[in-house]
């Protein structure tokens, strides 16, 4: 070498650090943060807020050591984050983290594993398969079924219509996947008024722009009126969800697939947080019929309470969803007996998700997710009933987890909801429901105990007694 070859004295210094002193101190950090979870703001106050300027430096041109890295993470950054693993934040559909999942995650981030092909790490590729074999049991979907493990629904949908495009045009005779799009052999598509933004997101990506979609009206919670659908043929994809993004409401998927599947149309369904109801005996009554479809998104990370980001695309024939995301090339080395997790994600590299998504579902067992999608449910009810009894109008039928509330008139359910983001106390979002101002209640995580729900109500009622 003769100091002819570059060494970094930088990288030196790396190599020589005490990752057990750094560890620790994470691990310190992190489990106080967990045992204080419930006794700080829900939502960052403004001061924590403004703290962050700290952030705000050119890039150092010297090294950090990663104690101060830390250090400026847990004294800067904890009190800035949204206490969403605590049991009072009811925003969005956000969901907890389960103690084996947030375990199992540390470890395998330690492991670093790449989940592109089964050659880099055969420990992800087998928990893959095995997770998705679960999945397949508990959401009772057909044994066909292939699951892809990605971000999130908004990636999973984008896969399923690729995946469905991809189909249908493949049984009119065309093979895009060779040829390219070509306008006029372009697909129909038929989604609710309703979806959620991702959905149009998805088809603007794939070229499909919401001008060229079908949008049929809902009723009243936000389920697409089956007599309102258009024809429907074997280019047609049509979009449905399990669990309305606000009220929660599901789509009546038996007759609408039933159809779909004799005409040769595809179904994809966005069941973000919603497919998991399959999972309950209570529950399935509103998914019934959704294993009729075609393909499904779903998250692990809102009411399975997986760790972000854990979403799953599933498809019913695997075959489709490999055809839309398979590559090749020459250095790729496919063991095509075991799981390649590229095949069925729009990423080579991958970070490997089975492996908590593994952990989540053992440490719950198939009783255990069951029990958390009821629970859910009943602590919805009863926030529900609990802000009746107060006079608060509940608008929506309380099917699932969402709970919308409406205070006298929209300026003062705007008013209210500012204040009750602003107390600390829980945290809840806004949206529009029926042409008002509503108040959105998403009940997610398995830390929300029914004295959370008291203690969120009385605040709700005191800050409204100001309001008038
Ligand atoms: C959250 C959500 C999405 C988007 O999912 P991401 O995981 O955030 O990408 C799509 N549809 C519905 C109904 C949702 O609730």
């Amino acid at each position: 070498m003769d100091g002819k070859y570059f060494e970094s004295e930088i990288l030196n210094a790396v190599r020589k650090s005490e990752i057990n002193k750094y560890l620790e101190l994470s691990k310190s950090y992190s489990l106080s943060y967990i045992e204080n979870i419930n006794k700080r703001n829900v939502y960052p106050t403004s001061k924590a807020i403004r703290d962050l300027d700290i952030f705000d430096e050119s890039l150092p041109q010297t090294p950090q050591t990663t104690e101060e890295i830390i250090e400026l993470l847990n004294t800067y950054g904890s009190p800035a984050t949204v206490a969403q693993t605590g049991g009072r934040y009811f925003g969005f559909v956000n969901g907890g983290i389960l103690p084996a999942s947030l375990s199992a995650r540390w470890l395998s981030d330690t492991w670093d594993q790449n989940t592109a092909l089964s050659i880099m790490s055969p420990i992800a590729s087998k928990l893959e398969e095995v997770v998705e074999q679960w999945i397949i049991d508990l959401l009772q979907l057909p044994p066909t079924t292939g699951v892809g493990l990605l971000t999130g629904s908004s990636t999973a949908t984008l896969c399923g219509v690729i995946a469905g495009r991809n189909h249908l045009l493949k049984n009119n005779g065309l093979d895009i996947t060779k040829t390219g799009i070509q306008s006029s052999d372009d697909i129909k598509v038929v989604i609710s008024e309703e979806a959620h933004a991702s959905v149009f997101k998805a088809l603007r990506m794939i070229g499909i722009g919401s001008d060229s979609v079908a949008k049929i009206p809902a009723d009243s919670q936000g389920r697409l009126l089956v007599s309102n659908l258009p024809e429907i043929d074997n280019k047609t994809l049509i979009i449905l969800q399990a669990g309305n993004l606000n009220t929660g409401a599901y789509e009546d998927f038996q007759s609408i697939c039933t159809s779909a599947n004799q005409k040769g149309a595809w179904v994809h369904v966005d069941g973000a947080f919603g497919l998991w109801a399959a999972a309950s005996e209570n529950l399935s009554h509103l998914t019934k019929g959704m294993e009729l479809a075609d393909s499904w998104s779903a998250d692990a990370h809102k009411t399975l309470n997986a760790p972000y980001d854990n979403g799953m695309i599933l498809c019913k024939r695997r075959e489709d969803l490999i055809n839309a995301l398979q590559m090749t090339g020459p250095y790729i080395i496919s063991a095509s007996e075991k799981r390649d997790g590229m095949m069925y994600t729009p990423d080579m590299s991958r970070r490997a998700r089975g492996v908590e998504l593994w952990a989540t579902l053992k440490s719950l067992g198939s009783q255990g997710v069951q029990e958390l999608v009821d629970e859910l449910h009943h602590k919805a009810l009863y926030f529900a009933d609990q802000l009746r009894a107060r006079n608060f109008e509940i608008v929506n039928e309380v099917d699932s987890n969402q709970v919308l509330v409406y205070f006298n008139d929209d300026e003062k359910t705007d008013k209210l909801l500012r204040e009750i983001q602003e107390s600390g106390v829980c945290w809840m979002g806004g949206s529009r429901w029926s042409e008002k101002s509503v108040i959105r209640i998403s009940v997610c995580s398995y830390k929300t105990t029914y004295q959370d729900i008291d203690i969120s109500v009385n605040e709700i009622e005191r800050l409204s007694k100001s309001i008038s």
